[in-house]
C-alpha cells in the first residue's frame, strides 16, 4: 500500500534555486525510505514537502492519496512525527514535559499526558530519572532519543527524520540506529529518513532514494539494488 507519493514534484525557491527537480516516487506503507545524497541536493526540501513546511512549485505530494496542500498545515503536522538534528527540544521545559506537550496539545489531561510521555521515554531507552532534566543536561545521544520520543508522541503512522543522528559520535549513532530498527519492527511506521551518510542509508533503508546535486533522483531501490549500480 502506498503511503506517500511524489508526483513530478519540483521546488524552485524564490531566488531561482531549483532544490528538487521533477521528483516522482512512491513510498510504501510501513517501510523506512532513506533520502541520501550530498549536501544541497534537496533532501530536506523533499522531506519538508511531506508536512507542507515547504510547498512544491509544481507537482503534488500525496499522503494516503490526498494532496498535502489541501490539508490545513497545523492539522497535517500534528499527525506527522518530525525529528531533526539536535532534536529541536524546548530548552526551558524538562525532558518529560517536552514529550508530554504533544499529547497535551491533542487534548489529553495533564497527568495522562505525563504518563504517556514517561512510557515513550522508556520506549526509546531513556532512563526514567532523566525525565526531570532540561535538554542541555543530556548528552547528544540522549537528546536525540527524546526527539524520537516526542515524534512518536504524535502517534501517527508517518515519521519524518532529518539527519537525526548526524550530530552524535559514531558509537552512539550505531546504538540509535539499532534502536530505530527495533522500534520499527515493533511499530511498523512509515519512516522517511534523510542522511548524507551512505552507510547509514544502506543500514536503515528498506528503500534508498539517491538524489544528486540539482535535486534529481539518480536511483531508487533496495540498498542491494542501489549498491549494485
Ligand atoms: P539538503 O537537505 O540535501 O542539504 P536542501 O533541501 O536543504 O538540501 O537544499 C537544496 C537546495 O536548495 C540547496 O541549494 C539550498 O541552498 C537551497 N535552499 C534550501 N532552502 C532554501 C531557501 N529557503 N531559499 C533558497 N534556497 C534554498
Ligand atoms: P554522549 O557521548 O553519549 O553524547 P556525553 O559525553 O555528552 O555523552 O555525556 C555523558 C553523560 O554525561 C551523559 O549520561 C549525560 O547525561 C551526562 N551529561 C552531559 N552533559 C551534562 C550536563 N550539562 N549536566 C548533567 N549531565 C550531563
Amino acid at each position: 500500500e502506498v503511503a506517500i507519493e511524489f508526483a513530478n514534484v519540483t521546488k524552485r525557491y524564490p531566488d531561482g534555486t531549483v532544490a528538487v527537480d521533477d521528483l516522482s516516487l512512491t513510498i510504501e506503507d510501513g517501510t523506512i525510505t532513506v533520502f541520501v545524497g550530498p549536501s544541497g541536493c534537496g533532501k530536506t526540501t523533499s522531506l519538508r514537502m511531506i508536512n507542507r513546511m515547504v510547498e512544491p512549485t509544481s507537482g503534488q505530494v500525496l499522503l494516503d492519496g490526498r494532496d498535502v496542500c489541501e490539508s490545513d498545515p497545523p492539522v497535517l503536522r500534528r499527525g506527522i512525527g518530525y525529528v531533526i538534528q539536535n532534536a529541536g527540544l524546548f530548552p526551558h521545559r524538562t525532558v518529560l514535559d517536552n514529550v508530554a506537550t504533544v499529547p497535551l496539545l491533542s487534548g489529553w489531561g495533564r497527568s495522562r499526558a505525563r504518563e504517556r510521555a514517561a512510557e515513550l521515554l522508556a520506549t526509546v531507552g531513556l532512563p526514567a530519572e532523566l525525565g526531570d532534566r532540561y535538554p542541555a543536561q543530556l548528552s547528544g545521544g540522549q537528546r536525540q532519543r527524546v526527539g524520537v520520543a516526542r515524534a512518536l508522541a504524535a502517534d501517527s503512522p508517518v515519521l519524518l527524520m532529518d539527519e537525526p543522528f548526524s550530530a552524535v559520535d559514531p558509537i552512539v549513532r550505531e546504538d540509535l540506529q539499532d534502536e530505530l530498527l527495533r522500534l520499527q519492527s515493533r511499530l511498523g511506521k512509515t519512516i522517511v529518513f534523510v542522511t548524507h551518510d551512505v552507510d547509514e542509508a544502506v543500514r536503515l533503508g528498506d528503500k534508498v532514494a539517491v538524489l544528486r546535486t540539482g535535486g534529481r533522483l539518480a536511483q531508487y531501490g533496495t540498498p542491494a539494488e542501489v549498491l549494485r549500480n
